[in-house]
This record gives structure tokens, C-alpha cells and sequence, in this order.
């Protein structure tokens, strides 16, 4: 998400999402995800849409959006050719660091996992042993 003050924004997903118009073909945005595609070998997946006349506003209306993905797409609010380059630059970094993050989360969901079945294990031991003396 990125906007001017680079506050939270919410989330969305494609379904609840509003649908949106007003998109405008930029060849330097296709372009320019296509480099960064390849110069950070991520995103592929990703496609870009220039909503330059959507004014997005977080739901306390205080924040102008520049940019969000979601789904598979990237959004760009801005009017600005340039700016709307940048947010783009912005929004597939976020992207790839959170693909990372969401390897964290998988990682110490592993171990989670692993931890309750540890103490599974020692509570049907302790269990038995109690169940032994009574
Ligand atoms: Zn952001």
C-alpha cells in the first residue's frame, strides 16, 4: 500500500473489492513492471492498472491511496505519470517482502506445530504414568 503519508491501509481482496473505472493504458507502467519483473526476478504473476480518476480514500477519508495490490493486480491512483511509476516501484518491492514475511509465518506456524505435538507426546506419557499409580 503505499500513499503520501504511508500509513496502514486496509486490505482487500479481489471479491469484496468495488470495482473500478477510469483505468488508462500506460506504456511506461507495462514497461516498467516488466523491468522490475525481471530485474528482481519476482512477480511475474503481477499485472498493473492506472486508475489515475479514482480518488482513493482509506475509510476514515483522511488518506489519499497511491497505490494497493490486490489480488494479482496492482492498482495506481496517481494523476502523475511519474508519481504513479514510483508507487508502482514501491508496491512489487512491498510485494516481494512480503512473500518473504509469508515464509516467516509458514515457518514458525512449522514450529507451532511441531511444539504442540511435543506436548502432546509428554501429556499422554503423564497421563499414563498418573493413570499407573491411582
Ligand atoms: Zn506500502
Amino acid at each position: 500500500m503505499a500513499n503520501k503519508l504511508r500509513n496502514k491501509g486496509k486490505l482487500y481482496d479481489a471479491a469484496s473489492y468495488p470495482s473500478l473505472e477510469g483505468e488508462i493504458f500506460s506504456r511506461k507502467l507495462f514497461e516498467e513492471l516488466r523491468r522490475l519483473q525481471k530485474l528482481l526476478n519476482h512477480g511475474y504473476d503481477l499485472k498493473v492498472k492506472w486508475l489515475p480518476k479514482v480518488k482513493h480514500m482509506e475509510e476514515n477519508g483522511k488518506y489519499r491511496v497511491c497505490g494497493e495490490i490486490i489480488g494479482k493486480t496492482i492498482y495506481v491512483y496517481d494523476e502523475d505519470e511519474e508519481e504513479a511509476v514510483k508507487t508502482l516501484r514501491h508496491e512489487i518491492i512491498e510485494h516481494l517482502l512480503y512473500t518473504y514475511e509469508r515464509n516467516y509465518v509458514a515457518f514458525i506456524n512449522c514450529l507451532i506445530k511441531l511444539f504442540n505435538e511435543m506436548q502432546r507426546r509428554k501429556r499422554e506419557d503423564l497421563v499414563e504414568k498418573i493413570v499407573g499409580i491411582l
